[in-house]
């Protein structure tokens, strides 16, 4: 469950777990690819202040391509995630805190889970570090040996 009735959490921490499908609807519109589904781990509690803290971790595994030679490769990714759901509209300017509208009945905590999975996946990996990448003239992969073309200056 992501979506906690708060008069759960009035009765102290409650656990949030879900296993989200590649094609659930929460992840419609980013530009991600999972390859197996996300799992969904955490507790969300009161902090006493009329605010919710919710601290968990997202586990997964995205397809996706080398930022330099495009070779598709599986990605795993571990996010650790802490948000505070509040209705202060004075809190609100902090990235790792979502808005909840008065009167506020249920806190949910997917928003969060799909804007963290979106910013794991934004960093785009290599398939190894010293990759040698594409050339740039004909495209071949240079981590194959050299392409024959001409030696080319590196653009900044
Ligand atoms: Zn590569
Ligand atoms: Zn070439």
């Amino acid at each position: 469950m992501l979506r906690i009735d708060v008069r759960e959490l009035r009765k102290g921490p409650v656990a949030t777990q879900a296993v989200l499908s590649p094609s659930d609807p929460l992840f419609e519109g980013l530009a991600i690819s999972l390859a197996e589904p996300l799992a969904v781990d955490g507790t969300l509690e009161a902090t006493g202040r009329g605010d919710f803290f919710w601290h968990g971790r997202l586990q997964g595994l995205l397809d996706t391509a080398c930022r330099r030679c495009l070779k598709d490769m599986s990605t795993p990714i571990e996010v650790p995630i802490e948000a505070l759901f509040t209705a202060d509209p004075d809190l609100q300017d902090d990235p790792s805190v979502y808005p909840l509208l008065e009167p506020v009945s249920h806190v949910d905590v997917s928003e969060a889970v799909r804007e963290e999975l979106a910013l794991a996946a934004s960093q785009f990996p290599l398939c190894k570090d010293s990759c040698a990448g594409l050339c740039q003239r004909c495209g071949a992969d240079l981590n194959n040996g050299p392409c024959g073309c001409p030696a080319s200056k590196a653009k900044p």
